[in-house]
């Protein structure tokens, strides 16, 4: 007899299952693919190159308690993530800064004649009402740099135009005055020095714990007994989709590896108006290995595959509220992480998600 069944061995469902295990509960966590780790698995290739399976994963957060609850499992690699990205034939800073308005314009503005720079361009396209991620990003950028940077990339990510997307999704790309080249300004960032999966397979090393891998939870569902249920899969799929489907964006990831130390200059290089797919990320930049050869991946975004991004839009959150109804009336299940609410989270998010869903149990 088991406390708790739960399913997806996730950051979410790690998180849990470990946090659990430790107040003496007993866990069957059930995994349908054949490893740990959700999307942020990690392994080495076979070329004994780093990579991250399902994206580039770059660990952020500006709580203190999280960040020491994973410092409990891992050591890190303390990088600070950069971005670069392809447009009118040269790479440029992104998020966009004042090198990146200098680079592109052939410009000598300092801070205080960007600000003005924007402020002007801002007015002129006159957003009075953010109603899209179209808005958004001009209202910080104004209408040409949100051309060159947001507008074919958004198309190429979502396969929807901004002006279908819900403000969120632009919302968190900041825009810089300075000379500051970081994709992210969290306090804390990093990589875990010896991988996401190592990091979270020592969080399931608990007598406590039973893992299953390769299974779905309803093939078992009938043959164990446990007292209640965290599901971090995806909510539609738990009601069997008897409302319809709710819209997952996945990607197809083209691995290549070269006999070269370094292929690009920065870990990812995006490319918002050329080819098919959308960007390059380059693994030992992000991990800090030392090898002599490098794998990078190529992202080509569509619309079937692996649930990987909740899309943001106004008709699907309303799909996600008939389901989170149905949800709210199980008493003795748990509906969390990324899929489970429906919401563009990061690792953190899902981490405070967790503690939160925890809280709740423990009330
Ligand atoms: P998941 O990782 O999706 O785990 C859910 C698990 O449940 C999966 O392993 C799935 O197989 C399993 N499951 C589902 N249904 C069933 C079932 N019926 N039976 C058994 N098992 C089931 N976040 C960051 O903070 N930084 C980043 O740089 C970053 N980059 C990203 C890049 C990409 C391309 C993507 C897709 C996401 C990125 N994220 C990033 C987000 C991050 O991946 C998520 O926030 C986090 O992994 C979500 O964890 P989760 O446990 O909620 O969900
Ligand atoms: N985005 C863009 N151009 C870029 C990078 C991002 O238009 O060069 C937009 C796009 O809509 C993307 C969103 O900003 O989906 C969030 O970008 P982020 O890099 O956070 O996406 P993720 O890493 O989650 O795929």
């Amino acid at each position: 007899m088991y406390d708790y069944l739960i399913v997806g061995a996730g950051i979410t469902g790690c998180v849990l299952a470990e946090q659990l295990a430790h107040l003496g509960r007993k866990i069957i966590i059930v995994e349908r693919r054949n490893h740990v780790g959700g999307n942020a698995y990690d392994e080495y290739d076979q070329y004994g190159i780093l990579v991250h399976r399902y994206g580039p994963h770059i660990f952020r957060t500006n709580s203190k308690q999280i960040w020491e609850y994973l410092s409990r499992f891992t050591e890190w690699h303390l990088y600070q993530h950069q971005v670069r990205a392809y447009v009118d034939g040269i790479t440029v800073p992104f998020p966009v800064n004042l090198d990146t308005v200098n680079l592109l314009f052939n410009f000598q503005l300092t801070s205080e004649e960007m600000r003005l720079y924007l402020e002007q361009v801002r007015q002129k396209a006159g957003i009075h009402e953010i109603k899209n991620a179209r808005d958004m990003a001009i209202s910080m950028v104004g209408e040409e740099l949100y051309e060159k940077f947001f507008k074919y990339y958004t198309q190429k990510q979502w396969g929807l135009w901004p002006e279908e997307l819900e403000p969120e999704v632009t919302a968190r790309i900041p825009v810089r005055f300075n000379r500051d080249p970081r994709y992210f300004t969290e306090r804390y960032q990093g990589i875990p020095r010896f991988g996401y999966t190592f990091m979270l397979q020592r969080m399931l090393d608990h007598a406590n714990i039973h893992l299953l891998l390769k299974t779905d939870f309803k093939q078992i569902i009938e043959m164990i007994r446990f007292k209640r249920m965290i599901y971090t899969g995806p909510i539609d799929a738990f009601f069997d989709s008897v409302y319809g489907a709710l819209p997952y964006r996945s990607l197809v990831f083209e691995y290549q590896t070269l006999p070269v130390e370094y292929y690009q200059e920065a870990a990812t290089v995006n490319y918002p108006n050329d080819y098919d797919f959308t960007r390059i990320s380059e693994f030992k930049h992000l991990t800090g290995q030392i090898h002599p050869w490098t794998t990078i991946a190529r992202e080509y975004p569509t619309s079937s595959g692996e649930p990987y991004y909740p899309i943001p839009t106004a008709a699907n959150q309303e799909l996600y509220i008939r389901y989170k109804n149905e949800a709210d009336k199980l008493d003795s299940v748990h509906f969390v992480g990324r899929l489970a609410q429906y919401r563009y989270f990061s690792m953190d998010q899902v981490i405070h998600q967790a503690f939160l869903c925890l809280n709740e149990i423990l009330k």
